[in-house]
């Protein structure tokens, strides 16, 4: 058996109350767990505890068996002086404190069927170990459940967003203007795409940003798509303009084998996503304080329109003329960019600066959009749980990922249900 379902037992008070007492006999009453600890020492901190008459406070150690503590060597460890009761499964043995006293020890009793469950949950090899019991959660519970997940997932990426802002002098613009780079990519040009944002300031674009072919020549050039042969006189241009601006801020473009072209499909090329990102950097400045400012669905759907120059109507690649079609972003691509890069900016922004209102306004936002379609959705769809938006598919994309991939069903409200049925 595993130590961890002792853990999980006594943190949750699932064992049976009247039934404890120590080795020696001696009646045994909780009135505190105390707090996980999860670094080095004992594994409970702070509990309180009834012994006797005695009331003791300190800290609480956890084995499988009670020789376990001789085996990790604590009778000879100052951390584990402080521990006013051992918790076992079995009691094969006395155990002592470093000044060789005795240390009072229970037997963990608890119903049967939670072990039970549990390792039955660990053994399951369906898409999720739960798959056949979440049916009977309360779709109540699951909601609250999925709110706690959203709130653990804005505050992963808050700090990711954090990090940047911390690596870029605390600039919103640049950093939003770096991750957005990042989301263009859509997976397989996201490093490319970063990489060519961090190499070409903001404020380079910004002092060109009134005209379309220097800001599609700073962003093709430093790419490192201008050593292509230039064919025709739209590619000349922009690889004059190029040489200029090039010597101008002092760039060094990035390498050109670090795009990606196969087996993407011609609007995914990274020709056309740099034209359409050159095409919103040129309608708009100060991006990130407009979306702020008017954090509206309608506002933002057109703002990430995306439309590229006319030359990128009738071309995927340089000098290789197609039907003319005009290339903008399609929904699943804007809902994309809201939900993964201008929602997370946005509550982390309010939540720096205690905005409340902009906050809620940034969770209203997830709650408008339409559920993110992939195969990790579409699994929870298959054990009954649809995601009806956004918020949802964003939840279910951190529960998979970070419980249940693991199988962290003793740290899952989910979990905990399907473990005490
Ligand atoms: S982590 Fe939660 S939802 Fe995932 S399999 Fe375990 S109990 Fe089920």
């Amino acid at each position: 058996m595993k130590e961890s379902i002792l853990h999980y037992i006594w943190q949750h008070k699932l064992f049976t109350p009247h039934s404890l007492q120590t080795t020696e006999g001696e009646k045994v009453e909780i009135i505190d767990v105390g707090k996980i600890n999860t670094d080095a020492g004992p594994d409970f901190f702070n509990a309180k505890i009834k012994i006797g008459e005695t009331l003791w406070a300190g800290n609480v150690e956890i084995h499988t068996r009670a020789s376990d503590w001789k085996n990790h060597n604590h009778q000879a460890d100052q951390a584990y002086n402080s521990v006013i009761l051992h918790v076992v499964k079995k009691a094969d043995m006395d155990i002592f404190r470093l000044d060789g006293e005795k240390i009072p020890q229970i037997e963990l009793i608890y119903p049967q069927h939670i072990e039970e469950n549990y390792e039955k949950l660990i053994a399951e090899q369906k898409w999720i170990p739960c798959a056949e019991k979440i049916g009977n959660v309360p779709a109540i519970f699951i909601q609250s459940w999925k709110t706690t997940l959203l709130t653990e997932r804005l505050e992963q990426k808050m700090n990711a967003i954090s990090q940047l802002l911390d690596n870029n002098n605390q600039h919103w613009e640049e950093a939003f203007y770096i991750t957005l780079a990042r989301s263009f990519g859509f997976g397989t040009n996201s490093q490319a795409f970063e990489a060519l944002a961090k190499s070409l300031p903001l404020s380079a674009l910004g002092k060109h940003k009134n005209n379309i072919l220097q800001i599609e020549a700073l962003l093709f050039g430093q790419a490192g798509l201008l050593t292509e042969q230039m064919s025709d006189e739209y590619s000349f241009q922009l690889k004059k303009e190029f040489d200029f601006l090039k010597a101008k801020f002092n760039l060094q473009p990035l390498k050109p084998e670090q795009w990606k072209l196969l087996r993407l499909r011609p609007d995914n090329f990274p020709h056309i996503r740099i034209a359409q990102f050159a095409g919103l950097i040129h309608g708009s400045s100060k991006l990130f304080s407009r979306i702020v400012e008017q954090p509206e669905i309608k506002y933002l759907n057109e703002l990430f329109t995306c439309e590229t120059s006319d030359y990128w109507k009738t071309h995927y690649l340089f000098g290789h003329e197609s039907t003319q079609r005009t290339k903008k972003f399609g929904k699943t691509s804007i809902n994309s960019i809201l939900i993964n890069t201008v929602i997370p900016f946005l509550f982390c922004y309010a939540s720096q600066k205690g905005m409340q209102e902009l906050k809620d306004k940034a969770l209203q936002l997830l709650e408008s959009l339409q559920a993110e379609q992939n195969a990790v959705i579409t699994g929870w769809k298959s054990v009954g749980l649809q995601a009806e938006n956004a918020f949802d598919s964003q939840a279910l994309l951190q529960l998979k990922k970070y419980y249940c991939d693991d199988k962290k069903c003793l740290r899952c409200r989910i979990g905990h249900k399907v473990l005490t049925f």
